[in-house]
């Protein structure tokens, strides 16, 4: 790629939204460029077509990212208010500043340091997760801290650690997702979601290999597939078990893998063949031929993979739904070898990185436990000061949004927005509003920020360097493309001016490389290594897969008895080849079951309701919702149901429609179309007001990952008149 130079030259960087991380370059423009109701952006995307996940391809969302860069909407100063009940008005960073710090202070003071609450986000970068996870333990002492993170993939790094010892999305690059025999994509929709992966699809196929698709929609994903299956929602998990059952029963089993690699088999496969098929088929609604043409395509490719997504991770059984799908792997010798496994694909920009370095209620940087001493010790160590004062283990994101206005009194948030993305949303909203004082930290004033006491105006992503780590666990750079507006401060320099205040001189700096430096001590020997990772090696090897520990002689000194350097670790593509992270290196069956969702259909609830998202837009839009373009493209939320459905409910195309649950009530156009289970709604869960999803989602928890449900709840559709 180009490196940054002259005035006109590109600076590679990266998408700010999902976790593909595409690459792309930016260059300056003059401002005379501009048309339309927003000045032009002083940068403009070029092709980066060097970097290889992408190869310069880029969705709409990434490719009119600058916009919102000097969009009229973004914030350019602090926004306080000065009593309750009245507006947001602008103020000084000083002000502002003082008020957050006083405030947090303050509650801290009167109710204890628990009674102050942060919550974080997928989209920050490793710098800032690590920084607000430090400050939150250090500065404020107190253990609520969580991000939203958890609403995303973290069943997935539940049923990773349980099964292989070590959670990274996915164990091999996306490369390899091409080459495989037989690709299982359940739950997710990557066409929409991050459309440039689809050429791994594409060469896939043009090499011969089978794609099956899980998902209660024909979405524009499953029309690529050669098997597409449609279960009811919340049934993935009996899917894979019948897989499974079909697998012993038809004498599939890799019995040398599962003898030599694995653990716990007999129990799993108990558990499986109390799944057979014809039960399967009354649970999913997906006849046993489908499953026994699934299971051939998988078992009789050389290689075969399963990446999940969303679609089986939202539930209170997420974490055993993925287990589900890994135990099919292991059984069948599809993990630990070349071309073959199982993966996520994250969602959230930043979605891996962002749970490994401390902003999770249980972790600490490195991907460590929180409640492991010797990670402590270590952590403890390198932020100079006693073990004894990091607070221990805290609540989870739904549930520290829950408990706001009684045990949490206070709450600094950044980099999300769960007024709109939360489940339960208009309960969520209300125990925001409830809170003695909310710090809001955006780019925007997004539905979260208006209820806040302070607003902190920060920067955006080509306006800053940091480091992401993509869905591969690639660890990539975005460079600072432009200085951010006069009046606008990063998360870190935030961040350091509100330790300062609160005690802190030292220990949040505000330059993102030294940061890293310290994280990357921070992170030395733990499962999610970066210490043998610089800036300076990113840039040079376009990125680098962790683990890469840093080798004892690194850096030019002089090797064991004074031999030569040793090389630099090259950094991890592909996992557990050799053996997976356990303690015994064995991958471990865990024995799961067929449960149904915490809410089935009744009579007063008759419809399943799931929900994801839409081409244009990113998560709950706080961004892409003000880009003209993509809100052009895709203006509103929408209910698509059934022909059979709709004629039942009395609504035509375009007609609003009101979705209930046991929660609240949401009004959208209907959308009809063959595409989806008659028994079955999808809504997209980008926006607020009347047709925010998220109003009738089942905050019901997954015991192991804290994962709300957001994928499955019962409902009743009703045409909705005028609204
Ligand atoms: Fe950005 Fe994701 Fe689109 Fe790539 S696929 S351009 S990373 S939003």
């Amino acid at each position: 790629g180009t490196a940054p130079g002259g005035p006109s030259a590109a600076v590679d960087t990266h998408c700010p939204y999902c976790a593909l991380q595409c690459g792309m370059g930016l260059r300056p423009v003059p401002a005379s460029a501009g048309t339309g109701a927003d000045p032009a952006p002083g940068l403009e995307v070029v092709e980066r077509a060097a970097f290889d996940v992408n190869r310069g391809a880029l969705c709409g969302k990434g490719r009119t990212a600058p916009a919102l860069l000097s969009s009229r909407v973004r914030l350019t100063g602090p926004l306080v208010r000065r009593r309750r009940g009245g507006p947001l008005e602008p103020a000084g960073w000083e002000e502002a500043l003082d008020r957050v710090a006083g405030e947090l202070a303050g509650v801290r003071a009167a109710h204890g340091p628990d009674a102050v609450g942060v919550f974080g986000g997928g989209g920050l970068t490793n710098e800032k997760a690590y920084a607000l996870g430090k400050f939150a333990r250090l500065v404020l002492g107190t253990s609520q801290i969580d991000y939203n993170g958890r609403f995303c993939m973290a069943s997935a790094a539940a049923a990773h650690l349980r099964a292989f010892g070590l959670d990274r999305g996915m164990p091999f690059p996306l490369a390899d997702v091409a080459r495989t025999g037989c690709l299982v994509l359940v739950g997710s929709n990557l066409a929409e979601t991050m459309p440039p992966a689809l050429r791994y699809i594409t060469e896939l196929r043009e090499n011969g290999g089978r794609l099956i698709v899980v998902d209660p929609r024909r979405t524009r994903t499953a029309e690529q597939a050669d098997l597409h299956l449609a279960p009811r929602p919340g049934t993935d998990l009996a899917l894979a078990l019948g897989m499974l059952h079909l697998v012993v029963a038809e004498g599939r089993v890799d019995a040398g893998f599962v003898a030599e690699r694995t653990s716990g088999w007999p129990e799993a496969r108990a558990a499986a063949m109390a799944h057979w098929p014809e039960l399967v088929e009354r649970i999913t609604g997906v006849p046993v031929p489908h499953l026994r043409e699934a299971v051939a395509m998988f078992c009789d490719a050389e290689s075969s993979m399963v990446l999940t997504a969303r679609g089986p991770e939202q539930h209170s059984k997420g974490t055993d739904t993925v287990g589900a799908w890994i135990n099919l792997c292991l059984a069948t010798g599809r993990a630990g070898r070349p071309l073959s496994g199982y993966g996520c694909l994250t969602g959230q920009g930043n979605g891996q990185g962002g749970r490994e370095h401390g902003q999770k209620a249980d972790q600490l940087p490195g991907y460590r436990r929180l409640d492991d001493p010797a990670a402590r010790e270590h952590v403890a160590r390198v932020w100079g000061v006693d073990p004894g004062m990091l607070p221990k283990p805290g609540r989870s994101a739904y549930e520290l949004l829950d408990a706001l206005g009684t045990d949490v009194r206070a709450l600094l948030l950044t980099g999300s927005n769960p007024v709109v993305s939360a489940p339960r949303a208009a309960h969520v909203e209300e125990r925001i509003a409830s809170l003695d004082f909310l710090a809001v930290c955006d780019v925007v004033l997004s539905e979260t920020a208006e209820l806040a006491d302070v607003v902190l105006p920060v920067a955006q992503w080509a306006e800053e360097t940091g480091t992401m780590t993509n869905l591969e666990g690639r660890v990539l750079l975005r460079r600072r493309a432009a200085d951010p507006p006069p009046g606008v401060r990063t998360d870190l320099e935030v961040l350091g001016a509100l330790a300062a205040r609160l005690g802190w001189e030292k220990g949040f700096p505000a330059d993102p490389e030294e940061v890293f430096e310290e994280l990357r001590r921070a992170s030395a020997g733990g499962p999610a290594d970066y210490s043998g990772i610089t800036y300076r090696r990113i840039a040079e090897e376009d990125g680098v897969f962790w683990p890469c520990p840093q080798e004892p002689a690194q850096n030019g000194v002089a090797g064991p008895a004074g031999g030569p350097s040793p090389a630099p670790h090259p950094g991890t593509p592909r996992l557990f080849l050799d053996r997976f992270a356990t303690d015994d290196g064995r991958a471990r069956f865990v024995p799961v079951a067929h449960r149904p969702p915490a809410e089935e259909p009744d009579a007063d609830y008759p419809v399943l309701l799931t929900t994801g998202r839409v081409l244009a837009h990113y998560q709950s839009g706080a961004q892409t919702r003000r880009v003209a373009e993509l809100n052009g493209a895709a203006p509103g939320p929408f209910v698509q149901l059934h022909p059979r459905l709709a004629e039942r409910v009395g609504v035509a195309e375009g007609e609003p429609v009101a979705v209930v649950s046991r929660r609240g009530r949401a009004v959208a156009p209907a959308r009809i179309t063959p595409d989806i289970r008659p028994d079955t709604v999808f809504m997209p869960f980008h926006w607020p007001g009347a047709g925010r999803a998220n109003t009738l989602t089942n905050p019901a928890l997954d015991p192991a990952s804290r994962m709300p449900e957001f994928k499955v709840c019962a409902v009743r559709v009703e045409a909705a008149g005028d609204g």
